[in-house]
């Protein structure tokens, strides 16, 4: 069902949405940017129409909703498990369909990778609907549509900001408040970003072969990278976590274990008991970060795990570009393969 909303409109619907629904979309942090006098973009929580910034892109993405940086599984009680309660609110999370892509590759890793489903995340799954925010201009780093993912489908409602305007499409019949009855029907069929200003070509994956994994290219990586994970964490589809255990009673009878996003670029990501590690090299992590993203995953789920918001682009702090590190990859493949 499709309708018009004025802005007092949007701003009473989002308010009857409130009630039901924690709303999360992108706001402004005022004063938490690089430097003390800017601000960052985040995915928070948010009551009115005027909190959300939909002019700049958010540094990092809503995934922290669905996966916390920081989560306790369980506490343990001289030898009995408690499982902490979460808030149980349904959220309503506003993005864009480059980010509601992204979580869609958190669904395939979390809940479709296997025969067990990570219970933890999927607890949290299920409280959340999305509402897409239309988008059809993109952002200066942005290549969803070369890693086709500037499409999204499944929302429960769609929204277009317009001026004085707000277009609605609400498919989530839990979605209609009873005041949406008094606001002008009319039909909203949201439109899709068709060019980005970064195009990026994926190699392949039936041309990768072994002897990429060697290439000197990755030795670039290995000087300019300096591991600090910023495009890990900002990433909607990294999703590696690490476990840590922490006692809190010297006999270790009283504690909790915890998951804790972990970042293959980060040193000891890949550290074993022994003090083996694999990827010593920062050009060796950008290596396995680029090919799980654009060849291992998809040769496992059969699309790209990268979605192409290029928030990675956005944070890094050596200006590491990668999609054009994708772009000089397919290069070097094309070239091997002689075409
Ligand atoms: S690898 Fe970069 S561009 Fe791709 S989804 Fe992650 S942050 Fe976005
Ligand atoms: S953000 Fe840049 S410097 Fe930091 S780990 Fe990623 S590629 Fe390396």
């Amino acid at each position: 069902m499709g309708y018009a909303l004025t802005k007092q409109q949007l701003n009473e619907y989002l308010k009857a949405l409130g009630r039901q629904y924690l709303l999360v979309g992108p706001i402004r942090e005022k004063a938490k940017g690089t430097f003390s006098d800017t601000d960052k973009i985040v995915y928070g929580v948010f009551e009115a129409f005027e909190d959300l910034v939909l002019e700049e892109k958010a540094f990092y993405s809503p995934k922290e909703f669905l996966m916390p940086i920081r989560e306790t599984l369980f506490h343990f009680l001289d030898g009995q498990i408690v499982e902490p309660k979460i808030d149980t609110k349904p959220i309503l999370i506003f993005a864009r369909p480059c980010d509601l892509n992204g979580i869609r590759r958190l669904d395939t890793i979390f809940l479709k990778n296997g025969d067990i489903k990570d219970s933890y995340y999927e607890r949290r799954r299920n409280l959340v609907k999305y509402v897409m925010i239309e988008c059809t201009e993109g952002f200066d780093t942005c290549f969803c549509v070369s890693m086709g993912s500037g499409t999204y489908k499944d929302y429960e409602a769609a929204i277009r900001f317009d001026g004085n305007q707000t277009l609605l499409d609400v498919v989530d019949s839990t979605l209609v408040t009873e005041g949406l009855s008094q606001v002008i029907r009319k039909d909203f069929v949201p439109e899709y970003i068709k060019e980005n200003k970064v195009k990026v070509v994926i190699p392949p994956i039936d041309k990768v072969n072994n002897s990429i994994f060697e290439h000197p290219i990755w030795k670039e990586y290995t000087r300019r990278c300096i591991a600090c994970g910023r495009c890990n964490t900002s990433c909607i589809t990294c999703s590696c976590f690490t476990m840590q255990d922490v006692e809190m009673s010297d006999d270790g009878l009283l504690g909790e274990r915890r998951r804790v996003w972990a970042s293959c670029h980060i040193k000891g990501y890949t550290d074993m008991a022994g003090g083996h590690g694999f990827r010593k090299q920062n050009g060796e992590r950008m290596r396995f970060k680029t090919m799980h993203k654009i060849n291992d995953y998809h040769k496992r789920f059969g699309e790209n795990m990268c979605v192409g918001c290029g928030r990675c682009d956005d944070v890094c702090p050596e200006y590491i570009s990668f999609s054009k590190c994708i772009n000089k990859l397919s290069e070097i493949i094309k070239e091997e393969s002689h075409e």
